[in-house]
């Protein structure tokens, strides 16, 4: 969502960054140099890997943003998928154009304007990669009205990102028609079963509703979720109760006949996680650590780290290095 760089800090990073400060020597200076750590243990993170973060709005309000995000990029080694307003669409396409291996247009639209198809149809001609993130909608997400966007997103075979669970709340002493119920992750499965085409992608795994959230995305192999927002700062202290939501790792759930499909065939129920930073471009560093501290707490195997920070996302997106 939008604004939430103001959100974050309010919460504060403060204690997560505390907690693993050990790495963050690993996150200065250029990363490319590194390629020593590719051959660490394999409790350490993959550093050398490309990052693919699903969640990077574009900031109109920073003229420097693409020229900030570049240098980030090189310095982390990252790929951006860049949520673009409608009015921004010429300026990151440009700039997608010139950089493809560092940015991923992505097409921000409103869901409830009348022209919303339109919309959808330019952004495909011109060449955006998919749509996102998808939120402050007037109805909930499964609404029939809506079902032409996703529709078109399903011939285009695009990937459509989807804020999910609780949104922030701009003006304390006005009304507004905005509710976090229209935008629960259980509307969410009727999309991706009714447009098996789409890369469901929800923002936030549903918070706080992340049971429902990990339960779709176990039948549906076109869902998947990013953990950016709130839920890793809130959750730091009981990172290893995702190994409960996420719980089917390894496990016989599956019976020969209803087999269901993921990235690489890996096992691990975390790999319908995706890597999401949603938090400014100086926020994204932090979110990659409490990433790590995820795999850490939940004993994610090396494999599947890798596919959560940018495996699966350049696989779905054809980029040169996915796994
Ligand atoms: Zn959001």
């Amino acid at each position: 969502m939008n604004n939430c760089v103001s959100r974050r800090k309010l919460l504060g990073n403060a204690g997560a960054v505390a907690a693993l400060q050990g790495w963050s020597g690993l996150f200065r200076g250029n990363l490319h140099n590194l390629d020593s750590f590719a051959n660490a243990p394999s409790d350490s993170p993959a550093i050398s890997e490309r990052i693919v973060d699903m969640h990077v709005h574009f900031d109109e309000k920073n003229p420097n943003f693409i020229s900030d995000l570049l240098r980030l990029s090189d310095r982390l080694n990252l790929t951006a998928c860049v949520l673009t307003p409608f009015a921004n669409r010429k300026v990151v396409l440009d700039a997608a154009k010139q950089h493809p291996t560092q940015i991923i247009p992505f097409g921000f639209v409103d869901l409830d304007a009348p022209d919303v198809v339109k919309q959808v149809e330019e952004l495909h001609a011109m060449g955006f990669r998919g749509l996102g993130e998808m939120e402050f909608v007037k109805k909930p997400y499964n609404d029939p009205s809506y079902l032409p966007v996703y529709e078109q997103a399903n011939r285009y075979g695009w990937i459509v990102l989807f804020h999910t669970g609780i949104v922030l709340r701009r003006k304390f002493d006005e009304p507004e028609d905005v509710a976090s119920g229209r935008m629960r992750p259980i509307y969410l499965e009727e999309i991706a079963r009714r447009f098996p085409k789409i890369t469901v992608l929800g923002a936030h795994c549903g918070n706080p509703e992340y049971e429902w959230a990990a339960e779709i995305a176990r039948w549906n192999p076109n869902v998947f979720w990013d953990l950016s927002g709130s839920t890793l700062t809130k959750m730091q202290a009981r990172l290893n109760d995702f190994q409960k939501i996420f719980w089917w790792s390894n496990t016989e759930w599956q019976s020969p006949e209803w087999k269901v499909k993921t990235p690489g065939g890996d096992t691990s129920a975390f790999i319908k996680i995706v890597f999401g930073s949603d938090n400014g471009l100086d926020g994204i560093e932090p979110v990659v650590k409490q990433y790590h501290a995820l795999f850490e707490a939940c004993a994610i195997p090396e494999h599947t780290r890798k596919m959560i920070m940018g495996g699966s996302l350049s696989k779905m997106l054809g980029l040169s290095d996915g796994h």
